[in-house]
């Protein structure tokens, strides 16, 4: 079998060409991964999403049995759009040792170097599967890891590790936190506002619920148990957008609060909302309900990233930590789509070229050095699968 051999470096520049920003389709970049998998005699599973705009794609390279090691990445980058470039972010440009472009360390090389050694996976007779899984909408929100991960669970072998290879320097991370979005809204009465006393003002009782939440947000942060190794060391919350009212003279209907925690392994999403619920049905809503019954105030848990919880001493901790040449693991305060992978019973942790720190920037690059290094790692992952 001889498809189309490519350098990490040459696959690095064929990736980023192709412009996969989030709201855009990705579809040129999966064809582009599944001709040349093809060329290599090796088939892709595409999972498409529901308008047929993007795909997941999911590849095995070895024997068809449980096992084996998932190298995962997502396909989109986020937007350049109002960012000052110094160079054409889908053209990569090298400079003094660094490769610039957008999706350079987060996470498309990544992808190209585990993918330059599909020629060498396909080579020798594996006695361990080798996997690809790639995705779409990660920056959106994991959106398209959630289907994939429920595709493997419920219709293919079982692998046994996943490596996302999200920006680490290469080193292994094995923890980060969840993400919970949040919205609470009010339903006040409208009036005008000369006659207060006859409506339901929902900012204003807005305001109380806001207390709720720094009450709630100073408690986390007053907790004990807090985790050092994540940059802030205990579930932080924090309200992001709010939105409500009509006019100066017209007492407020409506009011919508858009919040988040961002929570510690452990953390659960439904004691927060029930605290919010119980604490407006007690002190909130029986004012409201005095003037009117069609008033009220829901929360609710809208969205969640599960976290990454840490398992000291697991099948993906052990052989990433020694193919990377590395001996201690770290947690981080972005999310991924690796507790996803976690969720359907497979040990996963990150590991993956560049740092977290040149991601979503204008001038993204990822060095030379990350390149090789990783480089190293994955003909030391082929070695092992080989083995
Ligand atoms: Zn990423």
């Amino acid at each position: 079998m001889t498809g189309t051999k490519y350098s990490p470096r040459e696959l690095i520049d064929k990736l980023i060409s192709f412009d996969t920003t989030s709201h855009k389709s990705n579809l040129d970049l999966i064809a582009f991964v599944r001709n040349y998998l093809t060329g290599w005699g090796v088939e892709s599973l595409l999972l498409p999403n529901d308008d047929g705009s993007k795909a997941n794609l999911y590849a095995t390279i070895g024997p068809r049995k449980p096992g084996g090691i998932v190298l995962s990445g997502h396909t989109d980058v986020v937007p350049v759009e109002g960012q000052d470039w110094s160079t054409d972010p889908f053209s990569v440009v090298e400079r003094d040792g660094l490769l610039f472009g957008r999706g350079t360390c987060d996470m498309k090389a990544f992808l190209a170097i585990a993918l330059a050694k599909v020629p060498d996976l396909v080579e020798r007779s594996l006695s361990t599967p080798v996997h690809f899984a790639l995705t779409y909408d990660e920056e959106v929100g994991c959106l398209g890891v959630r289907p994939l991960a429920e595709h493997i669970k419920r219709h293919l072998p079982l692998p046994a590790i996943v490596i996302v290879g999200e920006p680490t320097e290469m080193t292994v991370v094995n923890a980060h936190k969840s993400g919970h979005r949040f919205i609470t809204e009010i339903t006040g009465l409208e009036g005008h506002s000369s006659l207060p006393d006859k409506g339901v003002n929902a900012i204003m009782v807005a305001g109380e619920m806001l207390g709720e939440i720094n009450r709630i947000a100073e408690e986390f942060k007053s907790q004990t148990d807090r985790d050092p190794r994540f940059d802030t060391p205990y579930t932080s919350v924090h309200v992001g957008l709010i939105e409500g009212g009509t006019a100066l003279n017209i007492i407020p209907l409506k009011c919508t609060i858009d919040w988040e925690a961002r929570g510690l392994p452990g953390f659960e999403a439904s004691e927060v909302v029930d605290r919010m619920n119980a604490y407006a049905a007690e002190h909130v809503v029986p004012q409201m309900h005095a003037i009117s019954p069609k008033t009220g105030i829901v929360t609710e848990h809208t969205d969640e990233i599960p976290a990454l919880v840490p398992q000291d001493g697991s099948p993906a901790e052990t052989l990433v930590m020694a193919l990377a040449r590395q001996n201690e693991t770290f947690a981080v305060s972005y999310q991924t789509e690796a507790g996803y992978f976690q969720a359907i019973d497979i040990p996963t942790v990150i590991c993956g070229p560049g740092s977290i720190a040149q991601a979503h920037k204008p001038d993204e690059y990822v060095s030379l050095d990350q390149v090789e290094s990783c480089s190293k790692f994955m003909d030391r992952l082929v070695a092992h699968a080989s083995s």
